[in-house]
């Protein structure tokens, strides 16, 4: 497929052609006729496969030009970084198309970006906080957003920006198209899609399911977390074979109580990355990691994602993911180069369909080693672990003549007000002609209008 298959317009081809891009990468290729049908879509790609051009392409195609101050288009990335490198491309396509291209961020001056803003926009790029910050100050106005664009969903929520998003949703029109993207499929990101959009068409470049021939894969059944701590201590004591080692967990808890538990016996050789530890703390760990400082490295699926390390001798998937993408995703961290790697995965009984998931995506079956009788099989189980308790017949369970009712006593007086909220002051204003709260700016405002 070549980019005149898609039917671009003379300025886009132009702007291609300045870049020395004559093909359309997968995603783009697959992603162009979904964003242009205006449905809401969800594509998995991970950084590198020319994903902003992917929703860029029929973005710019469609947008007609304007005079209008509003933005039309918003795309919201996690980290400043993102929105200078997202800017950065877009411009790159625009070379020959009359628009507005806008990036603010958080941690810098908010006036400037006010002034900005106030020029007229045509596609604005944010991050979340520094959004909202913008559009309360209603120096932004939302209201003529057609396009939705998320980017790096999986990262946004294990940043934390879930309530965030949320409430940009709330202010945004709600006839509009959605366009995420994401490089890991988590449960946090099903949920969002599950919670706020409807059934969007998911893109995808096919994960391989045919992991590399030079990755030696094993996996153990293992009870719970304490014996899966106990065997991974008892491989790590192998420093010759176990060489340089990363450890996969699914979030950012279970990071850090591994990390815990290792500390102790591993301290000078182990390091954790994860979305709460600071930036210069990530990169740092990273680094001892590849410099072979440390032996060890504890790592979430999306913060992993953009690790680029050699001689990785083992994967241990501490446990087993429930995507198999995304253990497709982790194995392939090591037998980089052509070298022999080797993977090994820890399944608890809860855990055994995802395993059988896994297998019958790469339509084969992962060698089961015995445990090692030395490894001693722990009894304890974690909170995840413990059975929750539906208690039928709960002796402790209030009898229902007992049950708590409202409270007998009656209101004080002041109490038994209405709230008369906002719309009460403005009668108050109004009625006294002199605005009875200091904040009262709009009522100032009005009156000094008249
Ligand atoms: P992204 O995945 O959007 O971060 O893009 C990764 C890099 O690939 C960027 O530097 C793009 O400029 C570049 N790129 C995007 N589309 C193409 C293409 N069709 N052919 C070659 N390079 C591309």
């Amino acid at each position: 497929m070549s980019f005149e298959d898609l039917n671009l317009n003379t300025p886009l081809y132009n702007a291609l052609e300045d870049l020395g891009f004559t093909i359309p990468t997968p995603i783009q290729a697959q992603a162009f006729n979904v964003v242009s049908s205006g449905k809401d879509m969800v594509g998995i790609a991970q950084t590198g496969t020319g994903k902003t051009f992917a929703y860029m392409l029929p973005i710019l195609k469609n947008l007609k030009y304007s005079t209008q101050e509003n933005p039309r288009v918003l795309i919201l990335v996690p980290t400043r970084e993102l929105v200078v490198q997202v800017v950065d491309e877009i411009e790159k396509l625009s070379k020959y198309i009359n628009n507005r291209v806008l990036g603010v961020y958080g941690g810098t001056n908010i006036n400037t970006q006010k002034q900005a803003v106030a020029q007229g926009i045509d596609i604005l790029v944010a991050t979340p906080g520094r959004l909202y910050d913008l559009a309360l100050s209603r120096v932004l106005q939302l209201k003529s957003i057609q396009k939705l664009v998320i980017d790096e969903v999986d990262v946004m929520l294990d940043l934390g920006f879930r309530h965030q998003l949320i409430n940009i949703f709330d202010i945004l029109p709600e006839r509009r198209q959605n366009i995420m993207f994401s490089a890991t499929m988590t449960q946090d990101v099903d949920m969002l899609i599950s919670d706020f959009f409807k059934s969007p068409e998911r893109v995808s470049i096919a994960v391989s399911g045919t992991p590399l021939e030079n990755i030696l894969q094993t996996r153990y059944n293992v009870p719970n977390f304490y014996t899966k701590v106990n065997l991974l201590t008892y491989l790590l004591n192998d420093t010759e074979t176990f060489n340089r080692v990363l450890v996969f967990v699914a979030y950012k808890r279970m990071a850090d109580r591994l990390f815990e538990k290792l500390d102790d016996i591993f301290h000078d050789e182990l390091c954790v990355i994860h979305s709460n530890k600071t930036q210069n703390y990530r990169l740092r760990s990273i680094e001892q990691f590849r410099n072979g400082e440390n032996r060890i490295l504890i790592a979430t699926d999306v913060m992993a994602r953009g690790l680029d390390i050699d001689n990785v001798s083992h994967v241990i998937n501490f446990d087993t993911p429930l995507y198999p993408e995304n253990y497709m995703h982790r194995i392939g961290r090591t037998g980089r180069a052509e070298r022999e790697g080797k993977s090994i995965a820890f399944s608890t009984e809860a855990e055994q369909e995802a395993m059988e998931g896994i297998e019958a995506l790469m339509n084969m079956k992962i060698p089961l080693l015995e445990m090692p009788t030395v490894v001693e099989v722990s009894t304890e189980l974690i909170e995840e672990e413990r059975p929750q308790i539906k208690e039928r017949n709960n002796p402790i369970k209030r009898k229902s003549e007992d049950v708590a009712g409202s409270a007998f006593h009656e209101k004080k007086a002041k109490n038994q007000k209405e709230n008369l909220g906002g719309s009460y002051k403005f009668k108050i204003a109004k009625k006294y002609k002199k605005p009875k709260t200091r904040g009262d700016k709009n009522y100032n405002k009005r009156n000094k209008r008249k």
